[in-house]
């Protein structure tokens, strides 16, 4: 059964022509169904109708649609990246500072932090994200690089760069963060200075990458820990499977429920209208298009997820 069931897994599932002509219908069809976030400046002023699609399987093989190769600015995405590194770095100790639990509440909240006193939901919403980028800054000599340099390890792209602007308009306006930041600070919750913290948080979600790039970078999480690329461990099998419960359960913030009835895969989104997801043992998703709906996630993401799940019957459910 092993072996037949792997050869099953090892082979690619065709996304033909068709399939890809279909996506194209939805995403036009999807645009002008959302808002482009603007809170932070910089990023109301990207062009809203557009959409792009990677997928990469564990063999190396690659599908790509729309504008698969434009960067952006990963925004939460980065999330996932900084629990993994904080995971290696900190270990099990961590989860004594963040809960694992899905959030009804809106990703900033103040006081979903307030009624948990101090202790973040979990490592995806803001407060959560800004606890881990404290326990890499407690760990770190270079805090300040070594995001940046995981991510260009896992993607293999040497030239991945801060958009100092993004981050920059992040600090302007990121005064909830502030606030969620502070309040970490006075429940004992965070060991650095508060600018210090915000300073690596606002930086790794200023990072800019495509949608082929973030896939290339998740793909680890696929291949139970192993980044195929490479041959190098990122994290254990157990530690890959507990990353990937938690994007179901949290990656898509309060509207988690809802994307694993729809879509039913491992999943992060950010701000930026980006979303990365996970096919266990055989791939992994980014589609990228900057509308959001009320939750925060790409409507045209969402759109395309859905139908590429349903139609290669890839949900994890
Ligand atoms: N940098 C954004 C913020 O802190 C990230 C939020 C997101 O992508 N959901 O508000």
């Amino acid at each position: 059964m092993a072996v037949s069931s792997d050869q099953n897994i090892k082979s690619n599932i065709e996304i033909t022509g068709k399939i890809l002509s279909e996506i194209s219908k939805l995403a036009e069809h999807g645009f002008g169904k959302g808002t482009v976030a603007d809170y932070i400046s910089s990023l109301g002023k990207v062009n809203p109708n557009q959409y792009g699609l990677a997928v990469v399987y564990r063999n190396g093989d690659i599908v790509e649609a729309g504008n698969s190769g434009t960067r952006f600015s990963i925004q939460s995405v980065s999330k996932l990246f900084t629990l993994t590194l904080a995971m290696r770095l900190v270990g099990p100790e961590l989860w004594t500072r963040v809960h694992r639990n899905p959030s009804m509440d809106r990703f900033n909240s103040v006081s979903d932090l307030e009624n948990n006193n101090g202790i973040p939901g979990n490592p995806f919403v803001n407060a959560g994200a800004i606890v881990v980028s404290d326990a890499i800054a407690s760990r770190s000599a270079a805090p300040n690089r070594i995001v940046l340099d995981f991510m260009r390890t896992l993607s293999g792209q040497n030239d991945l760069y801060v958009d100092q602007q993004v981050a920059l308009d992040e600090a302007e306006t990121g005064h909830r963060n502030f606030a969620l930041a502070y309040l970490l600070k006075d429940y004992g919750n965070i060991s650095n200075k508060v600018d210090d913290v915000l300073s690596l948080y606002f930086r790794h979600c200023a990072i800019e990458m495509s949608c082929t790039e973030l896939a290339q970078a998740a793909l680890y999480l696929a291949n139970d820990g192993v980044d195929p690329k490479s041959g190098q461990r990122i994290v254990s099998a157990e530690e890959t499977r507990e990353l990937n419960a938690l994007l179901v359960t949290s990656g898509m913030y309060n509207s988690s429920g809802e994307f694993a009835f729809r879509v039913g895969l491992p999943a992060k989104s950010g701000v930026s209208g980006g979303i990365l997801a996970i096919v266990p043992q055989r791939m992994a998703i980014c589609v990228w298009s900057p509308e959001l709906d009320t939750n925060g996630n790409s409507v045209v993401g969402q759109l395309i997820l859905e139908y590429l799940t349903q139609k290669l019957g890839i949900s994890v459910f």
